[in-house]
């Protein structure tokens, strides 16, 4: 620590006791990074408060903090993971370390002993003697690689599932919990790889955006539950019918979007006929009495992405080709009027 920082570590504690704040490490942060001057809207949301109320409580820190250094859960648990991981990695670290420095000293022992055997006349007794050090020392050694070993396979093990639940927790965070398909932020993350990639090697790239029919009706006969096992089974529909290289995900609400690499507006238009066509050959059945509730319908529209355009442009031609689909009747699909 340089002599500044400790200078704004005493001034946070300092302000902490004037303040009658509890010295709890995230008020202490805050403070810290106050004094440092590290973050301007902080610092401005601190001085407006001591301003206004002569001092600050526990909750209006709370809301400081929360406002303004909080994390979401989702970086919580991708913070979390990662600290664990660096944390295991350091042990390892450190084991490689003592392997090397036992290693050494026994090295340094069997010189020594190499030493005393070519003195001139080496004695029987002493011969015995050293034997039995390098047998006892040789032990020694053994004994440690093997708990190191241990030591290392545990840490190996827990480092394999430390990566195990970070990758899921990455793959959580872009996936809608309840259709398992991709959710808002994978669709947009996916779209800008998806329109680079085909900018640069100039293949087609369409895009589908679907729509359940009459939703609400079903949702209001049906109940919620039914309506959520419909865009259960809708997903996992869309997700059977395309190719593992295309993007399925959940737009919003009732709503689907379909990326296909790879493809022509045509191709993409007989993809999403036969989408439509999937989704409506299903029959609901309510799960517990396997009463049969009917079919679903999707209208889709369907468009090309064109190079140099803005990837909201293409959505909204999609869209645009969607609203004409439920404008003609619903159950259809309608293909985007490209502009000349
Ligand atoms: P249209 O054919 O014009 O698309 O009519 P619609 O009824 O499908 O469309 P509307 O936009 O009027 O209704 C969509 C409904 O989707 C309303 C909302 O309650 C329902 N919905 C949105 N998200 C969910 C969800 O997660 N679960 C369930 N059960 N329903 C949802
Ligand atoms: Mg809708
Ligand atoms: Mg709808």
């Amino acid at each position: 620590m340089s002599q500044q920082e400790h200078h704004w570590a005493r001034q946070a504690l300092q302000r902490l006791e004037k303040e009658g704040l509890p010295p709890l490490p995230k008020f202490y942060e805050m403070f810290y990074i106050y004094y440092a001057g590290k973050n301007a809207n902080l610092q401005m949301a601190i001085d407006t408060l001591a301003r206004e109320f002569g001092s600050i409580t526990m909750q209006q820190c709370e809301n400081i903090y929360n406002a303004h250094l909080g994390i979401d859960n989702e970086h919580k648990a991708l913070n979390d993971a990662n600290t664990a991981l660096e944390a295991e990695l350091k042990k390892v670290m450190t084991m490689i370390d003592e392997a090397s420095s036992g290693t050494k000293k026994f090295d340094a022992t069997l010189t020594s002993f190499a030493g005393d055997l070519n003195q001139e006349k080496p004695q029987i007794d002493m011969l015995k003697i050293v034997v039995a050090r390098v047998a006892q020392e040789t032990k020694t050694m053994a004994d440690q690689n093997k708990r190191l070993q241990e030591r290392l396979k545990d840490s190996t093990d827990q480092i394999s599932e430390l990566r195990f639940n970070l990758d899921k927790t990455r793959q959580e965070s872009l996936q809608d919990p309840l259709t398992e398909v991709g959710n808002r932020k994978f669709f947009d993350a996916e779209v800008e790889r998806l329109v680079k990639e085909a900018a640069t090697n100039g293949e087609p790239l369409s895009l589908c955006m679907i729509d359940i029919d009459f939703f609400k009706k079903f949702n209001d006969n049906y109940g919620h539950q039914v309506g959520d096992q419909v865009l259960k089974l809708v997903g996992r529909t869309l997700k059977e019918n395309v190719k593992g290289r295309d993007v399925v995900a959940r737009y919003g609400g009732e709503e689907f979007a379909v990326l296909l690499p790879q493809t022509r507006l045509e191709d993409a238009g007989r993809v999403a006929n036969l989408l439509r066509i999937s989704v409506g050959n299903k029959r609901i059945t309510r799960k517990n009495t396997q009463e049969t509730l009917g079919t679903i319908t999707l209208s889709v529209g369907v468009t090309q992405y064109r190079i140099g355009e803005t990837v909201g442009t293409m959505i909204e031609r999609a869209d645009t080709a969607l609203y004409k689909a439920k404008g003609d009747g619903r159950n259809q699909v309608a293909m985007a009027v490209l502009p000349q």
